[in-house]
């Protein structure tokens, strides 16, 4: 059954509000673009927008995590929650913006959608006037390796005006676009990188909400082995990464390690586990909102195991985020056929203390809720 069939609330992830449309019946050419770039001082205006007094202030909510832990499908259940809109990884923006070709999550060419046509038309007068630097910012200066700098604003002059000043501004800018195009009171970002989430947390405008993902390091590294075609690339033909079982042991222990050592500097962070999820999607989606405070979630998209999914504009993510209509959530459990004895025995002796941590072991699977 269609959520709304159901009838609990508006569809989230709506293509556009009405404003945005009617806005977009103006969207000008070239000349017209130009014109609106000399008048507009867009960050400005949307970040004085963003810290009106007495103004209910929008909540980020940013799945932090290990890759391959089924973010984009959490990013998408949430997205179908009223209110709540799912922008996919924003890490990753960069590359559709400043590439042809790439979709989407609504399967348009990025810089055709009309949902962020209008989100940087407002925020910059269009995308053509962001700086390209910004890629070379996120993807160079945005390394666990410079973590402490982002951690301590005062050891580095520029590094503090690179990120957290230019950097944040235009992604703060991003941001309040994405909250006024979509209507939401709630933006979820799954970009799951402790960088991307501290550059976020000091962003000043928004209430930042984190929740760390975590998911069995067997099924992580089971997953880094499966070949899958990326889908936004419409001009060539991009596989997702695939790496070691030792690779991908080291990656899961040390993004769940970061996560639990800034959890400090996280005024809001709330631990969800991927089996939960999985195994009881409408108590996970509850005990989420609850932790946010967003009390009584309208779930209609959910009818037991199946997700009625509409099409959002998501940038970057697992294939899931091209997929509509119904989906069945079920535990991905291929890793205990897949991976033989050595396999599991490798990943476990590399993720041993935070998988006994985390109460993976010595069973093979949390139960659901504990
Ligand atoms: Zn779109």
């Amino acid at each position: 059954m269609h959520r709304r069939a159901l009838g609990e609330g508006s569809p989230s992830v709506i293509p556009i509000r009405k404003a945005a449309v009617n806005a977009l019946d103006t969207i000008p050419g070239p000349n017209r673009l130009k014109e609106t770039t000399m008048t507009v001082q867009p960050t400005e205006n949307l970040l004085r927008g963003a810290t009106a007094p007495g103004r209910n202030r929008t909540k980020i909510l940013f799945i932090l995590g290990a890759a391959r832990t089924g973010s984009t499908l959490l990013g998408r259940l949430l997205g179908h929650v009223s209110g709540f809109f799912y922008m996919g990884e924003l890490k990753a923006i960069w590359t559709p913006l400043f590439e042809e070709g790439v979709l989407c999550g609504c399967g348009i060419p990025f810089k055709t959608c009309p949902f962020w046509t209008e989100v940087f038309r407002r925020g910059f007068g269009g995308m053509e006037q962001v700086d390209i630097r910004m890629r070379e910012l996120r993807f160079h200066k945005l390394r666990q390796r410079w973590l402490p700098l982002l951690l301590c604003q005062r050891l580095s002059r520029k590094y503090r005006e690179d990120i957290h000043r230019d950097y944040s501004r235009v992604l703060s800018a991003i941001c309040r676009g994405a909250q006024e195009v979509s209507d939401c009171r709630v933006l979820i970002d799954s970009s799951k990188y402790v960088q991307d989430c501290i550059v976020l947390n000091q962003i000043k405008d928004f209430d930042l909400h984190v929740l760390h993902l975590v998911r069995d390091s067997r099924a992580v590294a089971n997953s880094w082995f499966r070949k899958k075609k990326r889908l936004q690339f419409t001009s060539r033909e991009v596989f997702m990464p695939q790496i070691s079982i030792r690779d991908s042991a080291s990656d899961w222990l040390l993004e769940n390690a970061l996560s639990e050592l800034v959890r400090p500097w996280l005024k809001h962070c709330t631990r969800i586990y991927y089996e939960d999820l999985v195994s009881d999607p409408r108590e996970t989606l509850r005990r989420i909102c609850s932790a946010i405070g967003e009390p009584n979630p309208t779930l209609g998209f959910l009818d037991g195991q199946t997700a009625y999914l509409d099409k959002g504009h998501t940038v970057a993510g697992n294939p899931i985020r091209f997929q509509e209509g119904p989906v069945q959530i079920k535990p991905d459990m291929e890793w205990l056929e897949s991976l033989d004895k050595r396999q599991k025995a490798a990943v476990c002796a590399y993720t041993w203390p935070l998988m006994m941590y985390y109460g993976y072991l010595p069973r093979w699977r949390r139960p659901l809720g504990s």
